[in-house]
């Protein structure tokens, strides 16, 4: 009895089963049958001869022209030459002593190998060969599926195989339980597994191709949002500390104090939060808002909120110099309210704690000191303060700031916290595209600040061409001085620190992130000239067109004290222009600044850029955002930085960013996607078809019965999550 968990072993031969192993990954029925054509040949127009590249491993359909076999000069034996042509171009098939199959002019046959030059004809030397016979009922069909192959796996054992399961395995087609529900099938006008399987390896038309496409993304799509809505059901029944309202205390003070009146957004948000922290269960919310829609208040006054409920909140934001300001600007907002304890505090309130790594051992020891004994009611840091062990006396919600890549994995080691998990907000300015947030994010309810707050100047931007148009980067420091002496300040971006050891070495580690939104591999090119340097523009900028003003710079690599103060001296508007790298990326909030200037823009991702360029749009006065680059405007560079110049809609470029970047980057997948269960699923198409199935992956597993009466389901769910394989869920 065949089952889609038995081994390739006990079906195929054994040559052919180690060969799909170790060359294709494929071990057991179901990796095979889940193993699809690349594409369908059409008998006729199957391969185009004419389209083969020196190297290509490919397999072809061509009929046999000519056949000469006669001994060779320099050796022994002999030498057959063979000339096939598919009517738009031929090539030579070369066998050494007769070690070839009888082929006879007029034949057809299938041919597979690796693509050569010899003398100006293309040739396979030693292809695979398939002759193709008048009773061959694989030849007959009208749709040759054509397999990725391997060198010692051809398309056509694939085929063959496959063809062995579907139709002479009757067993196998019976045993083929169907992970969709009946009536989900009915309500989508979905055909059966075992009809899909058939449809997409053994087709008669396109149109069966296209059905099973539907079906068999259906099933990738069910499986993994069921999993994420167990996730999100499973969360929902931990028992969390319900951390109700309570007037009259640090909430109330808060709002008082804040010299302007809540965005609807932040009020709206501000009213859903508060709810959910009132639950006993624990809230897991992803708020994202555009950069500057104000979402630190909102964080702010969720915080407040479980301080009165007499449980703690942990603030975590990306880096230390974030970690920092965000302590600053929140003691400004509490003043003596976050001074409780302090001479000058205020009793009601609470108290404001900053716990970095890079604080020295005595600071550092009386932070700790204050969050394990709950006098540090709010607690700000980086990521690493839930890492390093640190005791809270009662955390009872963490906040995660600017951390769009803060994966499931993480959050599961956050409610493992303590006996009971606390509530999470995850807060992100990087608008994350619908099919991306119920996917990657699935596990999370979401909430969204599109205002913001009025009386901004808002940011314009435009494309700098260095290379077509030197004398526009002339005009951009131009434009950088005339800022400055209206009293403003500027940033200069660049994609790398510079000065390394070991020059050409290592990657900074905080240049552009790869994985992240950069620009796709294959625009980069191995030889262009390496990324500008922070150091090495400052240096110029001081000697050349900004020698007037007062120039710094801002790197990951300076110790933390250093950053800190530069970032201070900047606030404090010391600095006219601060150089940097991306720590300037995310939250950072000088409103004084007005104008951006990145270099090599193109080295950075679109997300990337639009987070930047957030820097200048806090203020009153207007920002300006200017993306020097040497790529040609023509290019898929060029277009891509005009996109991000002539949008700040969020949202839109968020799609233009999935448009630019393969589907396994956006999945966090290093791993390819066959490996991850999806396969044929695009976050990009099929939006509708993802969110459909959330809909019914939700119904069912809070249905009285859950997954009980679906065991094929929860079967291929429970795959799913044993196959580590599945990581980039973790990953995001
Ligand atoms: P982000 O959402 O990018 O993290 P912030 O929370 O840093 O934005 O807010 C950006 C700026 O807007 C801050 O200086 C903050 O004080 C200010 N701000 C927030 N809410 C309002 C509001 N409702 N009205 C006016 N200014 C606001
Ligand atoms: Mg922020």
């Amino acid at each position: 009895m065949i089952s889609m968990d038995t081994g390739l072993v006990k079906v195929l031969g054994p040559k052919t089963a180690k060969a799909m192993a170790d060359q294709l990954a494929l071990h057991t029925v179901r990796d095979l049958l889940r193993h699809y054509p690349r594409r369908y040949a059409r008998r006729g127009e199957m391969t185009r001869l004419d389209d083969l590249e020196v190297g290509d491993r490919v397999t072809v359909l061509a009929k046999v022209r000519t056949v000469h076999t006669r001994p060779m000069r320099q050796r022994r034996g002999s030498l057959t030459e063979v000339t096939v042509g598919d009517g738009a171009g031929s090539m030579r098939l070369v066998f050494f002593n007769n070690k070839h199959p009888h082929l006879r002019t007029g034949e057809w046959g299938l041919f597979a190998g690796t693509v050569s030059r010899w003398q100006g004809d293309l040739q396979f030397s030693h292809p695979d060969c398939h002759v193709i016979t008048g009773d061959d009922d694989d030849w007959a069909r009208a749709l040759v599926p054509i397999y990725p192959a391997s060198k010692d796996v051809s398309s056509w054992v694939l085929q063959r195989s496959v063809k062995m399961l579907l139709t002479d395995g009757r067993a196998l087609a019976d045993a083929l339980d169907d992970p969709i529900p009946e009536p989900v099938r009915r309500r989508h006008g979905l055909v059966t597994l075992a009809q899909a399987l058939h449809d997409k390896h053994r087709p008669e038309s396109m149109a069966e191709v296209e059905r099973a496409d539907e079906r068999l993304k259906w099933d990738e799509a069910l499986v993994l949002q069921v999993t994420l809505a167990a996730r999100r059901r499973a969360a929902a029944l931990e028992p969390g500390v319900a951390r109700p309202r309570r007037s009259g205390g640090l909430l109330d003070a808060v709002d008082a104090r804040l010299p302007f009146s809540l965005t609807d957004g932040q009020r709206e948000v501000g009213e859903e939060l508060a709810a959910e922290l009132a639950r006993a269960q624990p809230m897991n919310r992803l708020l994202q808002g555009e950069v500057g829609s104000g979402k630190t208040v909102v964080a702010l006054r969720a915080m407040a909120q479980v301080v009165d409920a007499g449980g703690q909140a942990a603030l975590l934001a990306p880096t230390e110099v974030l970690a920092a300001q965000h302590a600053r600007s929140l003691a400004a907002i509490l003043g003596p309210l976050g001074r409780a304890g302090e001479l000058d505090g205020d009793p009601a309130g609470t108290r404001v704690t900053l716990l970095t790594g890079s604080q020295k051992a005595a600071a550092r020891r009386a932070a700790r000191a204050a969050v394990a004994d709950g006098s540090a009611g709010i607690v700000v840091g980086t990521h690493a303060l839930l890492q390093e062990g640190v005791e809270f006396a009662d955390l009872g919600l963490v906040v995660v700031d600017e951390q769009h890549r803060f994966g499931v994995e993480q959050r599961d080691a956050l409610r493992a916290k303590g006996s009971r998990p606390p509530h999470v907000l995850v807060m992100t300015a990087t608008p994350i595209p619908r099919t991306v947030a119920m996917t990657v994010y699935g596990d999370l309810e979401t909430s969204t600040l599109r205002q913001l707050p009025a009386g901004r100047g808002g940011v314009s931007s435009s494309v700098v061409p260095a290379g077509e148009k030197p004398a526009w980067l002339d005009r951009a420091w131009a434009r950088v001085r005339e800022e400055v002496a209206a009293g403003r300040q500027a940033y200069v971006v660049c994609p790398r620190i510079g000065d390394e050891e070991g020059a050409g070495g290592g990657k900074d580690d905080d240049g552009p992130d790869d994985a992240d939104g950069a620009p796709p591999e294959e625009e980069k090119g191995g030889d262009r000239r390496p990324p500008l340097a922070v150091l090495d523009i400052a240096e110029a900028l001081r000697a050349g067109p900004l020698t007037a003003l007062r120039v710094e710079v801002l790197h990951g690599r300076l110790p933390a004290e250093e950053k800190e103060a530069r970032m201070r001296a900047f606030a404090a508007g010391d600095v006219d222009v601060l150089v940097a790298t991306t720590v300037v990326e995310v939250g950072v909030d000088v409103p004084n600044a007005t104008v951006m200037v990145v270099m090599d823009a193109d080295r950075f991702g679109v997300s990337q850029l639009h987070q930047l360029r957030g820097r200048v749009a806090r203020g009153a006065h207007p920002g300006l955002c200017l993306l020097v680059t040497e790529a040609r405007s023509s290019s898929t560079t060029g277009q891509r930085l005009a996109a991000v110049a002539s949008t700040t809609d969020g949202f839109e470029l968020a799609r233009v960013d999935l448009e630019t970047r393969r589907e396994g980057d956006v999945l966090g997948a290093a791993q390819s996607g066959r490996r991850s269960g999806v396969r044929l699923l695009s976050l990009l198409d099929d939006e509708q078809l993802i969110s459909e199935a959330r809909a019914e992956a939700t119904a069912l597993v809070e249905s009285d019965r859950g997954l009980a009466d679906h065991p094929e389901l929860a079967a291929a769910v429970a795959a799913l999550a044993m196959d580590e394989r599945a990581d980039w869920l973790q990953k995001a």
